[in-house]
C-alpha cells in the first residue's frame, strides 16, 4: 500500500483509498478480532462514488490551506479523509447504531468492547462475549467518552438524512430540534412511528388530516368589512394544521361577533408531551394598521389561550371601502 503522510492525516493513494474504506475494519486489522460484532454499513454516505485521485488532490489542498478541522461541517468532504471515516465506523454503538457520544459509554469488563450506556442497561449479557453483566460490574469507559466528546460525529438522525456533525456539547440541543428526527403520531391510541417524510401521508391516510409542511402560513381574508358585519350571525373559521419542529400545530382563526379570535395548539399525546415551548409569531395587517405579537402555544388542549382582536381596530373608521386582512403566522421555539 503506497501512502503519503500529510499533517495528522494518513492518506492512501490511488485505488487503495477505495479498497481501504470499502473493507472497513478488515483493512485496518481490527476486523480480525473475533469479538468485534459485524457492523452494518452506513447507507447515508457512499464514498465509492468519488474518484480516488480527486479525493487525494482535494484532501491535500484542503489540509494544506484550512487544516484538519475545516471539513467537519460537510459530511461528504469529511468522509474523504480516511481517519475521519474510520472514526465514523467505529464510533457508533454496535447495538443501536447511534453515535457513541453524549449518553455515556459502557465497557465490558470481560472482553473490553463498548456499547452506549443506555443499551447496556437493556441487556443482562454482554452482546459481544455473552458474559453476565452484574450491576456492580458495569463500568463506563471515561477515557473513550472524553476522546469522543471532542470529535465531530454524525447526528443520530444520519440514517434519515441529517448530515450535521456534532461535538458532545452541541449534541443534545441539535438532536432535540433536528428536523430529521423520526416522529411518533401524537393522536390518541395511534402507535405509528416513522420518518418525517411519511408522516404527512400517514395523517392523511389514517386520520384524514391534511398537514401543511412548514412553520408558517399566511391567511388572507378579503372583504373584511362585509365579513365583520356578517360575523354577528355567522362564525367564519379558518383552520390549518402545520407540521414543523417534528410536531403538529393547529392554528384556528375565527371571525365571530366582530372579533378576530385566534387559538394555537400543539397536538400531542401524553408520550409526546415535551418541555419545549413554542410560540406563534403573528402579524395581522390591513391597509389601515399592522399588529404584531407573539402568542405562546399550548400543548394537549390544556390552558389554551385565545387571542381576541376587535375587527374595528383593523379597518379605518373614516373610509367605507372594502378591506383585505392578512394574517401571517410563524411557529418558532420560545427560548
Ligand atoms: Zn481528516
Ligand atoms: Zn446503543
Ligand atoms: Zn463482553
Ligand atoms: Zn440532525
Ligand atoms: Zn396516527
Amino acid at each position: 500500500m503506497s501512502s503519503v503522510t500529510y499533517g495528522q492525516c494518513l492518506l492512501y493513494r490511488g485505488s487503495d483509498v477505495q479498497s481501504g474504506l470499502e473493507g472497513g475494519h478488515e483493512a485496518g486489522g481490527l476486523g480480525n478480532d473475533p469479538r468485534e460484532l459485524p457492523r452494518p454499513k452506513r447507507s447515508a454516505f457512499n464514498i465509492s462514488k468519488y474518484n480516488s485521485t480527486s479525493i487525494v488532490n482535494k484532501l491535500l489542498g484542503e489540509h494544506d490551506m484550512i487544516g484538519h478541522l475545516a471539513h467537519q461541517k460537510d459530511s461528504e468532504t469529511h468522509l474523504q479523509c480516511l481517519n475521519c471515516s474510520e472514526v465514523d465506523t467505529m464510533a457508533d454503538c454496535g447495538v443501536c447504531l447511534d453515535p457513541l457520544q453524549g449518553a455515556g459509554i459502557f465497557s465490558c469488563l470481560m472482553c473490553g468492547n463498548n456499547t452506549c450506556w443506555p443499551c447496556s442497561l437493556q441487556v443482562d449479557k454482554c452482546p459481544f462475549c455473552r458474559a453476565a453483566l452484574l450491576p456492580d460490574f458495569r463500568v463506563r469507559n471515561l477515557g473513550m467518552e472524553r476522546l469522543l466528546a471532542k470529535l465531530a460525529l454524525p447526528c443520530k438522525n444520519y440514517r434519515w438524512g441529517c448530515n450535521r456533525r456534532l461535538v458532545e456539547s452541541e449534541r443534545s440541543s441539535h438532536e432535540e430540534e433536528c428536523s430529521f428526527s423520526p416522529v411518533t403520531c401524537p393522536l390518541h391510541l395511534c402507535k405509528w412511528h416513522g420518518e418525517n417524510e411519511h408522516f404527512v401521508e400517514h395523517m392523511k391516510q389514517s386520520h384524514s388530516i391534511s398537514l401543511l409542511v412548514g412553520n408558517g402560513i399566511t391567511i388572507e381574508i378579503s372583504k373584511f368589512r362585509t365579513k365583520t358585519i356578517l360575523s354577528d350571525k355567522k362564525t367564519r373559521k379558518y383552520i390549518v394544521s402545520l407540521f414543523c419542529h417534528s410536531a403538529i400545530f393547529t392554528c384556528k382563526v375565527f371571525l365571530h361577533k366582530k372579533k378576530l379570535r385566534m387559538v394555537f395548539l400543539k397536538v400531542c399525546s401524553a408520550e409526546s408531551y415535551s418541555k419545549k415551548h413554542f410560540g406563534a409569531w403573528l402579524e395581522i395587517s390591513s391597509s389601515f394598521r399592522t399588529l404584531k405579537g407573539i402568542m405562546p402555544i399550548a400543548q394537549c388542549s390544556q390552558n389554551v389561550k385565545e387571542l381576541d382582536i376587535s375587527c374595528q381596530s383593523l379597518v379605518s373608521p373614516w373610509k367605507k371601502s372594502e378591506e383585505q386582512v392578512k394574517i401571517t403566522i410563524t411557529i418558532r421555539p420560545l427560548s
